[in-house]
């Protein structure tokens, strides 16, 4: 890496750590609010050359590279920008991370590399995150991105699950010379990058140049299959794949247990934010009938994908758009950027609040959500201060649509239809360091073995996953 730096010791450390950082724009929330496209402009090249030599190159090992779950090589890619070299920059991504547009997008950069960035001790870190984002996408839209194929070799693997961990499964193997089917139930391959996060979050476009490359390269996507119902693992193996990959998810959303909860205008999160922001020609069969836009939402939970619906609930057209949590809001898991930037878009935030029943009008349909307001207690086994109601403290919110953004589970129609595959922990995947089930030939990663984490993490565990079946199909050959 050293020889892509260049040499080291003529760079003043002192200056660049005291360059001022960039002034990112994101577009104003009055305008962003109107639609669902990305709210963070693009950089120009001048200003990335400018943003990427603040870098003060730490040695080895940096701490962003350690930062980061897939350890890309930012100081010598923030050194390439600096020098203007955007295609050898954009090649080193591409070297460690099967989709660096979308994670220089969505990756919670603040947790990760720019959180250990050693600027942010006295400024702003720099800002690798964008700097990924710009220089991948821009060489895409300037060259376009070039693979090298190994020859063929006469073994596939049927991937199920498209999304990010089964993506980067298909591309590292068919880069290897596999043929790769990827499986997945829904009618567009993305899994949650397409059927879950928001456009104005990473621009739907983004995504599918990532799996136009991989068609390119020879990948076969088959879509409206569920595995496990329409056909099972066994099916599989005996139509002739050598391997398996499983990349489900946890495609299940938490209910509440509460009373009313199924009455119309109550929704999951992921249906909310599918029916309101997906192409109308990709939406799931059940899906087509749009949600009924109400006037007032409540958003119940503390994580991204609460901000999500908030962010979403406020441009498909909602007037009043609230999050109930039932903790305090240095308790909420979700991201503090996204936070920010739904209360500029006007979401408001209740806290210390724990809806108790949905309650519908003359209509039969949500009207208002009863609520109980809470206080922190003695701290739990999981270290957070218990939320206790307080008594006589029960209270009315009028709402006509709740929508509920709790938390995920794994479905486990497939370990139901495949006999010996073991399951933990509610249903999550159980497997071995090389990510290998307790079945022979079937490989696991992403959410579904992990449970809810990122989308970097699930690319990580389809890389390694990956490398794990090469070595079990070269073992067979
Ligand atoms: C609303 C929301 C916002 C998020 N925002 C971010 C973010 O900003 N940054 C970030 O890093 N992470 C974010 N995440 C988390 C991230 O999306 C996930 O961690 C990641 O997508 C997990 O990847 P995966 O490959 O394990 O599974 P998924 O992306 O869940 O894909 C699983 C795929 O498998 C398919 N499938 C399931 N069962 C079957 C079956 N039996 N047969 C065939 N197909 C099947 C599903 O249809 C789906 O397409 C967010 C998650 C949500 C829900």
């Amino acid at each position: 890496m050293r020889s892509i730096r260049g040499d080291l010791l003529d760079i003043n450390r002192k200056e660049r750590a005291q360059t001022p950082s960039l002034e990112i724009d994101n577009r104003i929330p009055e305008e962003r609010i109107c639609d669902f496209n990305e709210v963070n402009l693009q950089l120009t090249p001048e200003q990335a050359m400018y943003e990427a030599s603040r870098c003060i190159q730490c040695p080895d090992p940096a701490p962003c590279v350690r930062a980061c779950p897939v350890n890309n090589d930012i100081p010598s890619a923030m050194w390439l920008i600096s020098q203007g070299k955007f295609a050898e920059a954009a090649k080193l991504y591409r070297k460690t991370s099967s989709f660096p547009e979308i994670c220089g997008r969505i990756c919670p950069h603040s947790q990760l590399c720019q959180g250990s960035c050693a600027q942010s001790k006295h400024d702003d870190p720099v800002y690798t995150g964008y700097l990924e984002a710009f220089v991948t996408c821009y060489m895409r839209c300037l060259e376009g991105v070039e693979y090298e194929i190994a020859d063929p070799i006469d073994q596939s693997i049927a991937v199920v699950g498209s999304g990010p961990s089964g993506l980067a499964v298909a591309d590292m193997l068919i880069q290897k010379g596999y043929s790769v089917t990827v499986f997945d139930s829904k009618p567009e391959p993305g899994g949650l990058l397409l059927y879950g996060i928001p456009n104005f979050k990473l621009d739907k476009r983004v995504v599918r140049d990532t799996i136009e490359d991989l068609v390119k390269m020879g990948v076969n996507f088959i879509g409206n299959t569920f595995i496990g119902k329409d056909k099972t693992i066994k099916d599989l193996f005996e139509e002739g794949f050598d391997a398996v990959f499983l990349g489900v998810g946890t495609g299940i959303d938490a209910s509440m247990k509460t009373e009313g909860e199924e009455l119309p205008g109550v929704w999951k999160g992921t249906e909310f934010l599918i029916r309101s922001s997906v192409d109308e020609d990709i939406l799931p069969e059940n899906m087509k009938d749009g949600i009924g836009i109400g006037t007032n939402v409540v958003v119940i939970g503390g994580g991204d994908t609460a901000s999500d619906c908030l962010r979403t609930a406020v441009r498909v057209g909602y007037k009043g758009v609230t999050c109930l949590y039932r903790r305090t809001e240095n308790e909420m898991p979700g991201s503090r950027k996204d936070r920010g930037l739904a209360r500029e878009e006007v979401a408001t935030y209740e806290f210390l609040t724990q809806p108790i029943k949905f309650i519908a009008g003359e209509d039969g349909r949500l009207a208002s959500v009863e609520c109980v307001r809470m206080e922190l207690g003695e701290p739990g086994s999981d270290g957070r201060r218990r939320p206790e109601p307080i008594e006589g403290s029960n209270f009315m919110v009028e709402a006509d649509t709740a929508v509920l953004a709790l938390g995920y589970w794994p479905d486990e129609t497939i370990s139901n239809t495949t006999p010996g595959l073991k399951t933990h922990n509610w249903g999550l995947l159980e497997t071995d360091e090389t990510h290998a089930t307790s079945v022979e030939g079937v490989f696991a990663g992403g959410d579904a073995v992990t449970g809810p984490d990122l989308v970097v993490t699930a690319m990580k565990t389809g890389r390694e996953a990956a490398e794990s079946i090469d070595k079990y199909l070269t073992g067979k050959r």
